[in-house]
């Protein structure tokens, strides 16, 4: 027996050498070493742990919020967007950031360059979207690099916004795909995934890593990465926990929660998750949602916004992109040093908005229509034709 076991091994480690050749995806799988402090060291190294990066004390360094928004960008979401987060600022006289996890099908792309041009971080979250979930669960490496790599020259071109400013990911469902995605961000210059919950170290809670060694990790959603895989980092998302301490990933998916009408509930409710990682290890403080759930519930979208306006009254909480909170955990600051620091910059781009239709998507016969900053496609772009050429 375990020489077929063996014998099978042999064959998948010769059949993913020659599929190197093919693609250039690095070395097969050998399961990555159990982190070594001393080895991994920042900016570009850190192991998995709750430790505080930098050996900083919690109460010296920036209490770090990130609200991220998943899926299509569109005329209706784009309203709500603009009154909770635009022109918003922090204590520090920066702009607020949010993070906008952007699936391709039905998006609006002028307002995607709208969310750009007022300073938010457009993020990726796979040209199709695509149910079953199982898909993503055995996505190759060449799938990945469809669905995401080319989904960035996608958003680049049709909403006109810097290639280069597009730097993090999530999967569909947060369903991980092993190795593979990791790999694939490696060699397309992508800088974090943001799929990947922990519900076991909460409180303290997990920081962000890179994969050169051994995650500690707990996986949720396999398959999830085990070699070492230098360069991409993992945001992991920290759990919430709902009224009767059943953790929930997503905002939207808290099972317990307050009356989704009452305000003051939800707000407290928010605080509470909010001050475990305040008046804990400071862990980045995630508030991911999906857009349709608060705009199904005005208490809750009150209650957020009264949430962040209290983080931008504090001195030192911070609601910034989740790119700010990579750079930051490169860099660890302390909250007066990070004061000091210059607002994050973008490269501000215009949109000619032009509307294109009817199109339709080769792959599926379906028709839409696009509202683009540039000149129309041909057909309505999808996987393998990410330019609708
Ligand atoms: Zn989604």
């Amino acid at each position: 027996m375990k020489k077929w076991i063996l014998f099978g091994l042999l064959v998948l480690a010769a059949s993913a050498v020659v599929a190197d050749e093919d693609t250039e995806e690095p070395e097969g799988p050998v399961e990555a070493p159990v982190c070594d402090p001393e080895a991994c060291k920042l900016p570009s190294c850190r192991c998995s742990t709750t430790q505080i990066p930098g050996g900083l004390a919690a109460r010296d360094i920036p209490q770090l919020v990130t609200v991220t928004f998943d899926d299509a960008v569109n005329v209706i979401n784009i309203v709500n967007y603009r009154r909770m987060l635009f022109n918003r600022r922090n204590s520090n006289g920066c702009p607020a950031g949010a993070t906008f996890y952007v699936s391709h099908e039905y998006t609006n792309y002028q307002a995607v360059n709208e969310l750009y041009n007022n300073g938010f971080e457009i993020a990726l979250h796979s040209i199709t979207h695509q149910t079953p979930q199982s898909y993503w669960a055995n996505a190759t490496y060449e799938t990945l690099v469809k669905e995401f790599a080319e989904q960035k020259s996608l958003i680049a071109h049709f909403a006109n916004i810097p290639y280069e400013s597009i730097k993090g990911l999530r999967m569909p469902f947060l369903q991980m795909a092993g190795d593979a995605t990791f790999k694939m961000m490696a060699n397309h210059n992508l800088l974090y995934d943001c799929s990947w919950p922990t519900i076991t170290q909460t409180d303290p809670g997990l920081w962000p890593y890179t994969l050169d060694y051994k995650s500690t990790q707990p996986c949720i959603v396999p398959p999830c990465p085990t070699s070492s895989i230098p360069g991409p980092w993992v945001f992991p998302l920290v759990a919430w926990s709902d009224l009767q301490n059943f953790p929930c990933s997503f905002v939207d998916a808290c099972f317990s929660t307050p009356d989704r009408n009452d305000e003051n509930g939800w707000y407290e409710f928010i605080l509470t998750n909010f001050e475990r990682h305040y008046k804990g290890n400071r862990a980045p403080f995630g508030f991911f949602v999906h857009e349709a759930f608060l705009a199904a519930y005005p208490a809750v979208s009150n209650a957020l916004i009264r949430f962040l306006d209290m983080v931008n009254s504090l001195n030192d909480a911070f609601m910034v992109t989740s790119e700010e909170v990579i750079e930051w955990v490169k860099n660890p600051v302390t909250v007066s040093e990070y004061r000091q620091q210059s607002c994050r910059r973008y490269t501000p781009t215009v949109c000619r908005p032009t509307s294109c239709g009817p199109l339709t998507a080769e792959a599926t016969g379906n028709v839409y229509w696009m509202q683009i900053c540039n000149v129309c496609p041909r057909v309505y772009p999808w996987i393998n034709n990410p330019l609708g050429q």
